[in-house]
């Protein structure tokens, strides 16, 4: 496989197994665009848009938001995001069949014709990912929301919660508490199967990353099984 086009990189992984981490070492080094749903939807929460109030109680609780809304939001973004740029990651979608199934219909407009779908799986044990998010926190900056570990020493902010770029505070995201945890897993494991093989029906290739490791190791595999040098 070898990225010479424009291409999506679709992240599919439950969370806490570093899509953002892993999406941010790409936009630092490589230059490609994160498009993070989660990212967009806690930013129209902090605007208290009407979409922020309508999701605010979801995404507390850990639950998927509509599949209708985010694909609104997803086919608005999606154009923006190729407008300067061809490597795109989708950060937190699809999460659902009907997501894929829109993603795949999205890719068929005329403006998208030449852009190319890689799906890269982030495989991970769920005790690892329970461990990982009860030590996660995030830039309180809507517009950075960089990712943090106090657990991994290559994630710990330089001085203690505050953030390495933009010097705001580190805060634990709501839905990081243990029962919402319990709530997203169980969720991202009821549509996963469903997602992968939709996608290996339509003859993608799903390539798997084995991503309870260190994140320069899982950056180097990433690399290397896509072909990138
Ligand atoms: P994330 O930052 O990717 O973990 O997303 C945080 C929350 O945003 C999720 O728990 C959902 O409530 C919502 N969300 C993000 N992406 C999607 C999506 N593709 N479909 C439905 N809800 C989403």
């Amino acid at each position: 496989m070898k990225l010479d086009t424009s291409n999506i990189i679709v992240f599919l992984g439950p969370p806490g197994s570093g899509k953002g981490t892993l999406s941010r070492l790409c936009v630092n080094r490589l230059a490609w665009t994160q498009f993070s749903t989660g990212d967009l939807c806690r930013e129209h929460i902090t605007n208290k848009t009407e979409l922020g109030k309508n999701i605010d109680f979801i995404i507390k609780s850990g639950k998927l938001i509509s599949d209708s809304l985010i694909i609104k939001m997803v086919e608005k973004e999606l154009e923006k995001q190729f407008k300067n740029q061809s490597k795109v990651i989708l950060d937190g979608f699809p999460r659902t069949k009907e997501q894929a199934v829109a993603l795949s219909n999205i890719l068929k407009a005329s403006c998208f014709n030449q852009v190319k779908l890689n799906i890269v799986k982030l495989d991970i044990p769920d005790s690892d990912i329970i461990l990982r998010l009860s030590k996660r926190m995030i830039c309180s900056d809507k517009k950075c929301q960089t990712i943090y570990s106090l657990s991994d020493i290559s994630l710990k902010p330089k001085v203690e919660n505050i953030c390495d770029n933009c010097s705001s505070n580190l805060i634990k995201r709501i839905d990081d508490e243990i029962d919402a945890i319990l709530d997203r897993l169980k969720i991202y494991h009821l549509h996963e199967n469903d997602i992968i093989d939709f996608f290996h029906n339509k003859g993608h290739k799903i390539i798997t990353l084995s991503v309870n490791r260190p994140v320069e190791d899982i950056y180097r595999d990433f690399l290397t099984k896509l072909n990138i040098n």
